[in-house]
């Protein structure tokens, strides 16, 4: 049985060429970039030659690119950061409810050191309303920080809108793009962003690297204390190997961006069309235009999703709800509630996303199976 991975938004296989761009830096090219001798000049070329490429795919100059351990670490970075060596400007910080725990988490570790935060809610499509980020902003808000791109839903928030309103305000604007980068021409002047986290399993390089975006001039309180490196924003001796894969994942996905998307959207209708075909009722979630191609929120009403995932999986196909399963109960994501409420529609949603290596056949497959395992599944309630 050839399985089908459709968990592209929980993390991506590392591209062959990107595997292969890291390996001399496990081997040859192996010395501490902070050398001065041969092995570490060497090294330093390559972590070099990888931050200029992270930084030309979102408009960026090479020295504004701190290199960290993922997207966690950058959205912490960023917020708590930034934070905490400008507490004299205001204690005011705005997010979204529908932010990722990497953001949310910070946020509220931040609240506990005496910063007020609002979250921002969002309507039943996902989106945040400007008018409320306009009644939210304060005089000591300083910083504002919204996803470009839901990690259940995939929907895209107006960051050009919210950066061209923050130009007029104190507040600086960090966005968590860890889901966009590489799937949406992304652009740190043109949208008004201060700062920008990614992570590059999200775009077929390795786990536990990415990078935040700092426009220069933004001071950070570093969070790890040690060395002088990444511009002493991000003490701990770099990883060439991971830069480097991560670099050579980024300039590969840019390159098949566009390609990939129409892709995307194929696979979206294919996989409607058949449900629909088929005669599921099957209840799509997220903004119909504001969204990322790769990532389909399907509500399945009535449907048990632990069953339904587990029935997926025996069948070979791995996809994730939208839930968080505790001590078997199904509880709706923070982000389904945020857009319906408690409601049977967040309890009921599986989320599919595509990427490097999915088919039309997969899709098929994936309908015909869903179907098959929908059906059965009544049967048996
Ligand atoms: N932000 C978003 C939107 C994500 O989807 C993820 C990954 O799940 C993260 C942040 C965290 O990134 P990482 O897994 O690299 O720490």
């Amino acid at each position: 049985m050839e399985r089908i991975y459709l968990d592209h938004a929980a993390t991506t296989p590392v591209h062959p060429k990107a595997a292969e761009a890291m390996m001399p830096y496990f081997t040859s090219v192996f010395g501490n970039p902070s050398s001065t001798h041969h092995y570490g000049r060497e090294s330093k070329a390559a972590l070099q030659r990888a931050r200029r490429i992270l930084a030309d795919a979102v408009g960026a100059s090479a020295e504004e690119i701190v290199l960290t351990a993922g997207g966690t670490e950058a959205d912490n970075l960023a917020i708590m950061g930034y934070a905490r060596n400008h507490h004299h400007l205001g204690r005011h910080i705005i997010t979204a409810v529908t932010e990722h725990h990497g953001v949310l988490h910070a946020c509220q570790a931040l609240e506990k050191e005496g910063f007020s935060v609002t979250y921002l809610n969002v309507d039943s499509s996902g989106l945040i309303r400007m008018e409320e980020l306009e009644e939210a902003l304060r005089d000591d808000t300083i910083l504002v920080s919204l996803m470009t791109a839901n990690n259940e839903t995939g929907v895209v928030q107006p960051i050009q809108a919210i950066g061209d309103r923050l130009k007029e305000h104190q507040a600086v604007f960090h966005t968590d793009a860890v889901q966009a980068v590489g799937k949406r021409e992304i652009h740190v002047s043109d949208l008004g962003v201060d700062m920008l986290a990614a992570s590059a399993h999200k775009f077929n390089g390795p786990n536990g690297t990415g990078f935040l975006y700092v426009r220069k001039g933004i001071q950070l309180s570093p969070l790890l204390h040690g060395g002088s490196q990444e511009r002493k924003r991000r003490a701990g001796t770099e990883s060439t190997a991971l830069a480097a894969g991560m670099a050579e994942a980024l300039r590969l996905t840019l390159e098949e961006m566009e390609l990939k998307q129409t892709e995307q959207e194929r696979f979206r209708r294919l996989l409607l069309t058949q449900l629909e075909h088929g005669g599921a009722e099957a209840v799509v979630n997220g903004h119909p235009e504001e969204r990322l191609s790769n990532v389909l929120n399907i509500s399945f009403p009535g449907a048990n999703v632990e069953q339904l995932l587990m029935n997926l999986d025996l069948e070979g196909i791995a996809v994730s709800s939208g839930s968080a399963c505790t001590a078997g109960s199904i509880e709706a994501s923070h982000v389904l509630t945020a857009m319906h409420g408690d409601s049977e529609r967040g309890r009921s949603a599986v989320r599919f996303s595509f990427g490097l290596g999915t088919t039309d056949e997969q899709i098929n497959r994936t309908a015909e199976t869903l179907l098959r395992v929908l059906q059965r599944m009544k049967m048996l309630n």
